[in-house]
């Protein structure tokens, strides 16, 4: 994608990633946020990826194109969120009552296509044997990774009826547990909120990895600090850079910062969280 329509302050503009990249870094800051890909048709939402220290350009992308657009490349990446998103599909149309597995997936190495794949065949293998040979349709099971890829081409989990179970005594309907950053909704405090599985994608964050900003909308802030040592080496984040256009999906609470100007979305611990990060 060389280029992305910025929508920032009511004002409509398509920037090239040439120009937007020489950009003021705090105009940046400000616009990254209100991107969207260029395609009328699909107004995916985009982010900006920095230049990396070791000479990968800077770049615009979407984790959200519409099946149809021109501007998604297709990429082994790309095959593999829309199997997961296929797999979740049939679960959804087949089972009643689907029990959440929050097992962490251990990331080993940054995804570059290979591992990543390798990694993913070596976790589907087992996953898949188990549960033909010992598992009823009323007993699916539907973890972190598979869920994100399934919100983010829009299959349907977030408005489907299935009841997702969770730790084995709380149910929900999936409409009801799989809330967009764009859609989250915060109570006055954290003692108040219950909590949900929110999801979308990660624009950036800040110099220190401290906390997440959505690219889905502006006024949420997800502190990742607490865990932030856990979370960084077991997705193997070394960079910013590394998070920039990443999906995320996450357990938490969300509720009103003090002065109630923003959203915070506060992780539930540090091993309810999946971050798709990119593969190149
Ligand atoms: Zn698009």
């Amino acid at each position: 994608m060389l280029d992305a329509v910025c929508t920032h302050g009511g004002e409509v503009r398509t920037y090239n990633i040439f120009d937007f990249q020489k950009l003021d870094p705090a105009v940046i800051e400000l616009k990254r946020q209100h991107l969207q890909c260029p395609n009328p048709d699909c107004n995916g939402k985009a982010y900006y990826r920095r230049a990396s220290v070791d000479g990968k350009a800077a770049c615009f992308g979407s984790r959200y194109h519409i099946t149809e657009c021109d501007e998604g490349r297709s990429s082994e990446q790309g095959s593999r969120e829309e199997q997961q998103a296929q797999e979740v599909s049939q679960i959804l149309a087949k089972a009643g009552e689907v029990v959440f597995d929050f097992s962490p997936v251990v990331v080993k190495a940054k995804p570059s296509a290979k591992t990543a794949d390798s990694a993913t065949q070596a976790k589907t293998g087992r996953r898949s044997s188990s549960t033909t040979a010992n598992r009823t349709a009323k007993t699916a099971t539907l973890g972190m990774e598979k869920a994100l890829a399934s919100l983010m081409r829009g299959s349907g989990l977030d408005s489907s009826n299935t009841v997702i179970q969770l730790d084995g005594r709380f149910n929900f309907k999936a409409k009801n547990l799989f809330v967009n950053f764009a859609d989250a909704e915060p109570q006055a405090s954290a003692a108040d909120a219950k909590p949900k599985m929110f999801w979308g994608t990660i624009s950036h964050s800040d110099a220190d990895l401290n906390w997440l900003n959505p690219s889905d909308c502006d006024d949420v802030g997800i502190p990742i600090i607490r865990y932030q040592k856990a979370i960084l080496s077991r997705f193997g984040i070394t960079d910013r850079r590394d998070v920039e256009g990443a999906g995320l999906i996450l357990y938490g609470k969300c509720f009103w910062n003090r002065s109630k100007t923003r959203k915070i979305i506060e992780l539930w611990d540090s091993e309810r969280i999946f971050i798709s990060l990119l593969a190149d």
